[in-house]
């Protein structure tokens, strides 16, 4: 199903900068002797240390991308540094480059689409296994028939899809279009770092392929910075595991943790809990209860006032308010537990969904309609001088959580305020 609320700039941002700068490096033309050096020694570097990152992880899908890439940069180096030295291209680099454009994206595109499934072990053999292959009847072919595999390579199939701008042999662009074809479907459905760096990487392939023999270092700059997107996509998505909540998408107790010891002298915390949630899952089931608790999210996920909503854990969140007073925040919080309290969650019977909107409508206003409704308690408190850590400023809130249900629940209470002051805010405003 697709999921374009979760699709997101920050998941191309890196690969996105990797490639502009690829770009650009590959058109400077005099490179002193630091960046030639360097150039030349980037793709290994790169491969070792992104390649043993991988293998840490155990992400094999991204370590055969990574040696598919490698491999590429490989052959083909060794035909660009013949060609520097000698002036004229080898014998073998026609059939080797073709060989190259036509294997390059096939096989970039069936490592990233194919997902890790099956035990480990398993998984790495049969990667390996189709590399092998691949290789070993590319490699025979080359070796035993390279003029009839030229003359096959490079035959115009479609005249009538043939471009003047088209360089490359014409059977490379029908596999780089299913390649992204399949890599952009693939992000549509899961969007996450890693599938958008794979798209960027095939683009930044197709870019770099033409341009293998006119730019110097073209290929050494463009593969490192493909292995280098793959690599950042596995950072970015093991710091995502670390301090975002699955779940909800907020962020999670960990960042929560990191940001209070940052908070400097004037802050606000806020402690929410779904109310009677536990109940509510009784009556409603475990699946709605995740539903109930993502909207709950989305709506703290926008409060005002400065907020940033955390999920501490359960049914709770916590809101921090930097460089805020109490009375600067109380406003936005009583806002966003109204938005929650009169917001109406349709629920429907997924095996009986109405033909069409009317329909839909007209069943909804009759009895048959059911739509739930979940409030949230909040305790708030804001840093006293006396109070040494954000913990113990955490603590006063949860305290006022505590009270904020003694006092009825939908409502927010301040640390130090009555239980009477309390009901009259939630009966105020609720
Ligand atoms: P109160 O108004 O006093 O907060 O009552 P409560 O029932 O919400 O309080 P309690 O803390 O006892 O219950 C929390 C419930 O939240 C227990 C658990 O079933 C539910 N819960 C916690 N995490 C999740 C989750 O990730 N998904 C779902 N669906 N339920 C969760
Ligand atoms: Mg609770
Ligand atoms: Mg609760």
């Amino acid at each position: 199903m697709p999921r374009s609320s979760a699709v997101h700039l920050s998941h191309f941002l890196a690969s996105l900068l990797l490639l502009l700068a690829g770009l650009a490096a590959a058109y400077v033309r005099e490179l002193n002797v630091f960046f030639t050096s360097l150039f030349n020694v980037l793709p290994t570097l790169v491969l070792l240390l992104g390649g043993s990152y991988c293998a840490v992880y155990r992400r094999q899908r991204e370590l055969f991308l990574m040696v598919t890439v490698y491999i590429a940069y490989f052959l083909l180096s060794t035909q660009t540094d013949y060609y520097r030295d000698h002036g004229k291209v080898r014998e073998d680099a026609a059939v080797v480059f073709h060989l190259c454009c036509l294997l390059l994206p096939l096989l970039f595109g069936v490592y990233a689409a194919w997902q890790e499934r099956t035990h480990l072990f398993q998984d790495m053999v049969a990667r390996f296994a189709v590399l092998l292959a691949v290789g070993s009847v590319a490699l025979g072919l080359e070796q035993s028939y390279p003029e009839s595999l030229l003359g096959w390579l490079a035959e115009i199939r479609w005249p009538a899809l043939h471009g003047a701008w088209m360089s490359l042999i014409q059977l490379s662009y029908p596999v780089f279009f299913a390649s992204f074809v399949l890599l952009l479907v693939q992000y549509w459905r899961n969007p996450r770092p890693l599938h958008a760096a794979q798209l960027t990487g095939l683009v930044g392939l197709f870019w770099m392929l033409p341009k293998t023999f006119i730019l110097p270092f073209t290929l050494n700059i463009m593969c490192s910075q493909v292995m280098l997107m793959i690599a950042a996509a596995v950072a970015h998505e093991a710091y995502q595991m670390a301090f975002r909540d699955e779940l909800t998408g907020l962020p999670g107790r960990r960042a929560l943790n990191e940001r209070m010891q940052r908070l400097g002298r004037n802050y606000v915390l806020a402690m929410t809990d779904v109310d009677h949630f536990k109940k509510f899952n009784d009556t409603h089931g475990h699946d709605v209860g995740d539903q109930v608790l993502r909207l709950v999210a989305s709506k703290l996920a926008k409060v005002s006032g400065g907020g940033r909503a955390y999920r501490y854990g359960g049914e709770e969140f916590a809101v921090v308010f930097a460089g805020k007073s109490l009375e600067e925040c109380m406003p936005h919080l009583e806002v966003i537990r109204e938005v929650i309290a009169n917001y109406h969650i349709q629920l429907r019977n997924q095996d009986n969904r109405p033909q069409d909107d009317q329909q839909g409508r007209q069943r909804r206003a009759g009895s048959g309609a059911s739509s739930v409704s979940v409030t949230i308690s909040i305790g708030v408190a804001e840093r006293q001088p006396e109070q040494r850590t954000p913990e113990e400023v955490l603590k006063s809130a949860d305290q006022a959580l505590y009270a904020a249900k003694g006092a009825g629940r939908n409502c927010v209470v301040a640390a130090g305020q009555t239980r009477r002051g309390a009901i009259r805010t939630g009966e105020a405003v609720g």
